[in-house]
Formats: structure tokens, C-alpha cells, sequence
């Protein structure tokens, strides 16, 4: 049988494993205390000394024994309450379990109380008590942790290791609660220091600088079961900036695998490569929340595990949208250079403009000769270029975005044969209907999916016993003869297609028939791609999930550039 002894440095093991998880409850712990300043002191990334110092408003001398005692916790009374989890702490099991595996040091002083009181601990063991007096608020000293359980000691990492989980949990915490000031340091140097930030944007800026001029997109959407609100950035710029995937729920940070999954899908990227970055802040009433699943509170569950997903996945789509009319919109008129350039249109434009040229003129005239000018500027030109006649390039206030002209088409067809499903779909009618030739097998799927294929907008009979003749494709559709032969081919190749999945079909018909790399467009085709791209739900991704739109920030070339 076990002792009680070892029983309880089991139940600690089970919450405190490594400096960092001391530190997630003592910040915890000073945020649920109200506290506005938190000061973290560490020596040997923790192993040695954790020391948290917080503004907030105390323990009453008489409490602080109780606070020590496991499943002692002011923030509790009944079993009803599990219900209803506000703060951070419930469990009144972590200074208890510190104690149990440390040299624990409380000292703290309620406002208003003339003294306070300091309460030292060693493996469970009260060592001291004394009255002192201090400003109002609270220090946790925690010394030589694990020295009574050597295995759990030898486990820990190296240092910097340590460190760098330990500085992660802080900034969870700092990327949440804005307003509270953050300061880390060892002895020699300072880790971290946050002041407090006016608002959550500059504070995420703060926390991490690589995401400064970054084009994160707000994201909001609000339920009487859910709320959310938070930032992303989209994987084909989260890609440089490293894994920031932050998921807070009801104020606690905490790993949500199918909240990942479903902003991932809701960004439309099945591709597995693609990793958005996201910080989201859920927020649910207590009781729709379960969070007594990990005895560290890292993980929660949500009541309703589908509305959960449909709901981020949803709302990152919104913000997508979203951020699409937003570019579609700012898509730029060209830049006449010289001449031309002062009597173009508005104020604003121009202040656009003008961040996007050299800023005197005179620069640019070195640059082009007199000249040269004239054709640069001639007005028909819309301000789209293609490159080898596969990429469209265009500039928008924030830099320049680079489309795909496929993936991009792909996604457009994709999208309006699946809009106009179970409504009219638009056929374009063949001038000269097509006949394609089917093996036996190839003839049998096409029966079984003709009445599919004809609400995506594709007219086909058989004919004969083996043929299919096709008078009308989807609207904007082409293909050769060879390519419908392929197509037909893939169907029957397609075990979805088989089970009469009308996005699969969809999926393969805008691929063979979206406009081919190396197909050259004109300034209207072009335009009209772009603004059709735009006005989809899924912009971003083309229907296997590859990117459609790779967009260079000014801030990234002027980091190329060496300017910054
Ligand atoms: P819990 O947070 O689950 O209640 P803890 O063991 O973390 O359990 O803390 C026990 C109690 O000690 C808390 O409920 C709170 O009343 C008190 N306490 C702990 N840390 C602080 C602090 N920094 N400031 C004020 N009170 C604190
Ligand atoms: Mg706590």
C-alpha cells in the first residue's frame, strides 16, 4: 500500500512536472488575485529558485495555512461550482502540490490589513510562520524543485530547454491579459518585459515582434453558447513566422486539436503542408465547458464538439471572405510615373501610390529616361502583369500579390458549379457538341452520375452504347476532346465520384478545365480572374488545397532589401 506520503507526491507529479508548470499556476494564480504587475525571478531556468511577486490582493493571515492544504481553495465552495469555473485556480491542489516536491515560501499581505504573513514549507512540512509587514499583494518563492523526487529531477532538460517552455508559458499568459505589466529575469539579465498594452494587437506585437507589420486578420463572431474573437494570418505568411497557434478558452490557454482542425478547414486548406497562425480567444458560459479532463487544465472539452468546429471554421471563413472583397477592393490602378501622375484621382490613392514609387521623382527619372516614360504611362494599362503567361501579378496597398492563374481558376469554377447547384445552373451551350468514345466500365459510372453532372452544368447523353455526346459544359468551361476523354476517365477512377460526391466531380471538372499555365490572358481576362477569385468563399486555396494568391508585403521586400 502506498503511503500517504508518496500518495501525495503522486498527486503532485500529476500537476507539476517541470519548472514551467510552477510558474502556469502562480501566474494563474496572481491573475486570479487581480493582480496588474507580475514579476518573474528565476534561477537555472527554475530548477534552482521560481519566484513570482504579484500586485494583487493578497491572503488573509488567517488563510494562509488553508491555502497551502490540498483542495483548499477560495474559489470553490460546492460541488455545483465545478460547474461554474470562472478563474483560473478550482482545484486548490497546486500550492499544496508544490509544497509537497519543493521548498515553498509564501509571503503576503492583504490590503488593508496592517501586517501580513510569511509561511515556509518543505516537502509538506509547515517550517515557519511569522507576521510581516509588506506592500499589499503577494511572493512565491519556490526553491529547489523535485529535490525529494530524484527521478522526476533527472528528467528535466537542459536550461535552456527549460527556460524556453517556462518563457512560453508567460507569454500565453502576457498574450492574454493585456493590461497586466510582465517581467522576467535571472539574476544577470532581463527575459522579458511587457508593459501594459492599450489594446490586445499591440500586446500580441509585443510579445511577438516577427508578426510587426504583418497583415494579421481580426476574427469575431458571437453566440449566446460561444464567442470568439482573435487573429490570423494566413499560411502562405504564417509559414516564415513559425508555429503560433494559441487557442484560450474561458481565459485558459489550452491545446484544442479540433479547434486547429477547424480553422485549418476553414481557411479551406486540406493541404496537410499548410499551417495557419491563429491566436483565438473562446469564450463559453462555464457550464458548456469541460475543464477537469487534464489534471494540469491544459486540455478542455466543449459540450457540443460539432457546433465548436462549425462554428470557428465558419467564422475563419467569414474573415477570409472578408479579407478578400478588402483586396479585391484596394486592387491598385497602375502607376503612372512622371507626367501623367499629378492629375490622377483622389488623395488617398495618391498616398498610396506614392509609398509604393520612389518618393522623389527624381529618383525615378534616373531610373527611365524621359522617354521611356511615355509608354509606362499610357492609361490602358490596368495594372495586371502575367509572368511566362502562368502568374498574374498586381499590386495592392500592402505590396504585390502573385496569383496562380489555374489554381486560381480552378477555385472560381469549383465554386460556381457548387453555387449553383439545386438552382439553375449556367450552361454554355457547345457550337459543336463533343463525342467522346468510354470503355464499358467508364460508360457504367457515367450512367450512374449522368443526373449529377447535368445539375453541375454539364450536358451529356449517351450515345449509343459506349459514347457520350456532350452539348453544354459548365459556364466558362473548356476543354479539348482529349481532356473530356480524361476527365471521364478520372470519374470512373474516382471512388468518391462513384458514391455521387458532387464536390469531387466538381473538383475534377475545374481542374481539367481551368485556363492552363502558359496560357497567355488579356488585361480584361486577367481583371476578371482576379475579381472573380476574390468574390469566392475560399479564396486562398484552390479545391485540393494548394494556394491560389502568395502575397510579398511591403515590409517583407523591404526586408529583402536590406531597407530594414
Ligand atoms: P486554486 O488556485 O485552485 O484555488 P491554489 O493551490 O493554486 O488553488 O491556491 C489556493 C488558494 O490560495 C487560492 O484559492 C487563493 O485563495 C490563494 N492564493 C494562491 N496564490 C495567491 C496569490 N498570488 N494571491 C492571492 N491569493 C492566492
Ligand atoms: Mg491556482
Amino acid at each position: 500500500m502506498l503511503s500517504a506520503d508518496t500518495a501525495a507526491k503522486i498527486a503532485a507529479g500529476e500537476v507539476i512536472v517541470r519548472p514551467a508548470s510552477v510558474v502556469k499556476e502562480l501566474v494563474e494564480n496572481s491573475i486570479d488575485a487581480g493582480a496588474r504587475k507580475i514579476e518573474i525571478y528565476l534561477e537555472n531556468a527554475g530548477k534552482s529558485v521560481i519566484r513570482v511577486t504579484d500586485s494583487g490582493e493578497g491572503i488573509a493571515s488567517r488563510e494562509v495555512e488553508l491555502a497551502i492544504q490540498r483542495f483548499a481553495t477560495s474559489k470553490l465552495s460546492s460541488a455545483d461550482d465545478l460547474e461554474r469555473i470562472c478563474t483560473y485556480g478550482f482545484r486548490g491542489e497546486a500550492l499544496a502540490s508544490i509544497g509537497e516536491v519543493s521548498e515553498l515560501t509564501i509571503e503576503t499581505q492583504k490590503a488593508g490589513e496592517e501586517s501580513g504573513m510569511l509561511l515556509r514549507v518543505k516537502a509538506g512540512k509547515i517550517l515557519e510562520r511569522k507576521e510581516i509587514v509588506r506592500t499589499p499583494g503577494t511572493t512565491v518563492t519556490v526553491s529547489n524543485l523535485f529535490f525529494n523526487l530524484p527521478a522526476r529531477r533527472a528528467f528535466l532538460k537542459s536550461e535552456p530547454y527549460e527556460r524556453r517552455l517556462l518563457l512560453d508559458v508567460v507569454r500565453s499568459y502576457a498574450l492574454l491579459e493585456f493590461e497586466v505589466r510582465f517581467d522576467a529575469a535571472t539574476q544577470r539579465e532581463t527575459l522579458l518585459a511587457f508593459a501594459p498594452a492599450k489594446n490586445w494587437t499591440d500586446r500580441i506585437v509585443e510579445t511577438y515582434p516577427a508578426l510587426a507589420g504583418k497583415n494579421l486578420i481580426r476574427i469575431g463572431e458571437n453566440h449566446p453558447m460561444l464567442n470568439l474573437d482573435g487573429f490570423l494570418l494566413p499560411p502562405d505568411e504564417a509559414r516564415e513566422q513559425g508555429r503560433l497557434q494559441k487557442t484560450f478558452f474561458n481565459g485558459r490557454p489550452v491545446l484544442y486539436r479540433s479547434v486547429y482542425r477547424a480553422v485549418v478547414e476553414g481557411f479551406g486548406a486540406t493541404h496537410a503542408a499548410t499551417a495557419p497562425l491563429f491566436i483565438l480567444k473562446l469564450d463559453s458560459p462555464p457550464e458548456m465547458l469541460d475543464a477537469n479532463i487534464h489534471p494540469a487544465k491544459t486540455e478542455v472539452r466543449y459540450r457540443d464538439e460539432r457546433f465548436l468546429f462549425d462554428f470557428v471554421s465558419q467564422a475563419v471563413r467569414k474573415a477570409m471572405h472578408r479579407e478578400a472583397v478588402q483586396t479585391q477592393k484596394s486592387l491598385l490602378p497602375p502607376v503612372p510615373l512622371g507626367s501623367g501622375y499629378d492629375n490622377s484621382r483622389d488623395n488617398q490613392l495618391r498616398l498610396e501610390v506614392s509609398s509604393l514609387v520612389p518618393a522623389d521623382n527624381e529618383a525615378a527619372e534616373d531610373f527611365i529616361s524621359p522617354q521611356e516614360q511615355g509608354p509606362v504611362a499610357q492609361p490602358e494599362h490596368s495594372g495586371f502583369w502575367q509572368l511566362k503567361n502562368s502568374f498574374i501579378m498586381a499590386q495592392v496597398p500592402s505590396g504585390l500579390i502573385i496569383v496562380d492563374q489555374h489554381a486560381a481558376h480552378e477555385r472560381i469554377l469549383f465554386e460556381e458549379m457548387l453555387e449553383r447547384l439545386g438552382k439553375n445552373p449556367v450552361r454554355q451551350p457547345l457550337l459543336f457538341p463533343l463525342v467522346v468514345e468510354l470503355s464499358a466500365e467508364e460508360f457504367a459510372t457515367f450512367e450512374m452520375i449522368a443526373d449529377e453532372l447535368k445539375e453541375l452544368g454539364f450536358d451529356a447523353k449517351p450515345f449509343g452504347k459506349s459514347e457520350v455526346i456532350v452539348e453544354a459544359f459548365p459556364a466558362d468551361a473548356r476543354m479539348t476532346p482529349v481532356e473530356l476523354a480524361e476527365l471521364f476517365r478520372e470519374f470512373n477512377a474516382d471512388s468518391e465520384v462513384k458514391l455521387g460526391n458532387r464536390e469531387r466531380m466538381a473538383a475534377l471538372i475545374a481542374c481539367k478545365s481551368a485556363v492552363k499555365v502558359g496560357r497567355a490572358l488579356t488585361q480584361p481576362e486577367m481583371e476578371s480572374l482576379i475579381n472573380r477569385l476574390f468574390s469566392c468563399k475560399t479564396p486562398f486555396f484552390c479545391p485540393h488545397g494548394r494556394p491560389t494568391v502568395i502575397k510579398f508585403s511591403m515590409e517583407d521586400l523591404d526586408k529583402r532589401f536590406g531597407r530594414i
